[in-house]
């Protein structure tokens, strides 16, 4: 069965440690090429996330390393192609498997438009207002003040409209996701579960999830353990959970998977690297039709893409 993986790490680590090897390394690495060829992995999602211990000024540039990292360890393996779209995908010759660059968290454009013109025009794809906290865009969903879009942040949403890009609302405020609703055209929660069985505040409640469902948004079930459930090792009938609840509420064609594999310490029983796709595959065969399955693997995050 083919996956359409919407959320990664491995660029984060292959920044923090310039010896790990993309193509195999899997003491260091839950994404290898030898993962996401094993799990049936057709496109993932890179993202660019700059830690909060790198000072403000150095963060654009840092995200600059993380895209050259991104062509020259992961593209430069012979499988992975770097896709933007459709047509990419579409383009992938069956041995390839599809690499889509993405921003977690505007803090590294700071307050420069140009700064995120410039990685559009690199080739990022979709991008998340914040990661837990503040920035100039919208407040996070840790923050305590709880804002949503500044003028700016509702100028950066326009600017991915105009520019095709998915807006991830994943991370962001309640009032910022509220706001980006009501703005965007392509919203997106890249990493997200179902707030109503796991009460964690990185989860959807209810009313946010319908509000993904009726602009024909996509959500990516996410296999943080905290995210998943509340106590125990999480395991990948949570996983089965959060999807039936996210179809119970009438997303059959919005949800997918975004497993924040390299963003992750604790990892869900079972499913705990790229590789292990086939076994959440395996599993989700026997409770669902196999055109089912291939939707929520794959094909309903290909169908939302802009183009
Ligand atoms: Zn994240």
């Amino acid at each position: 069965m083919l996956v359409f993986d919407a959320h990664c790490d491995a660029l984060l680590k292959l920044w923090s440690d310039e010896k790990i090897s993309f193509f195999q390394d899997e003491k260091s690495l839950h994404v290898t090429v030898k993962d996401l060829w094993q799990g049936g992995v057709k496109v993932q999602l890179f993202a660019i996330y700059i830690p909060e211990r790198v000072a403000p000024s150095d963060r654009f540039t840092v995200a600059l390393k993380m895209v050259e990292i991104f062509h020259e360890r992961v593209l430069a393996q012979e499988k992975m192609k770097h896709v933007r779209n459709k047509r990419d995908i579409e383009a992938l010759k069956e041995s390839e498997i599809g690499a889509m660059l993405t921003l977690e968290g505007c803090d590294a454009i700071g307050v420069e438009e140009t700064y995120l013109k410039t990685l559009l025009r690199l080739g990022v794809s979709s991008v998340g207002l914040t990661w837990n906290h503040s920035n100039a865009v919208a407040d996070g969903v840790l923050e305590e003040r709880g804002a949503g879009l500044s003028s700016f942040g509702c100028r950066i949403v326009n600017l991915l409209d105009e520019n095709k890009v998915w807006t991830d609302v994943s991370h962001l405020s309640k009032k910022g996701f509220w706001d980006v609703m009501e703005l965007s055209s392509y919203p997106i929660a890249s990493h997200s579960n179902a707030y109503s069985l796991c009460r964690h505040p990185r989860n959807l409640d209810d009313s946010q999830i319908r509000a993904l469902i009726s602009k024909n948004s996509m959500i990516g079930i996410t296999f943080v353990p905290d995210f998943l459930r509340q106590g125990g090792r999480a395991t990948v009938s949570d996983v089965l959970r959060h999807l039936d609840y996210v179809c119970s509420l009438g997303g059959e064609r919005n949800v997918g998977f975004g497993s924040d594999f390299d963003g992750i310490d604790e990892t869900v029983e079972g499913l705990d690297r790229a590789g292990k796709y086939d076994h959440l595959a395996n599993t989700l065969l026997r409770y669902y039709k196999e055109e089912h399955v291939h939707r929520f693997l794959y094909q309903n995050f290909f169908d939302h893409l802009p183009y």
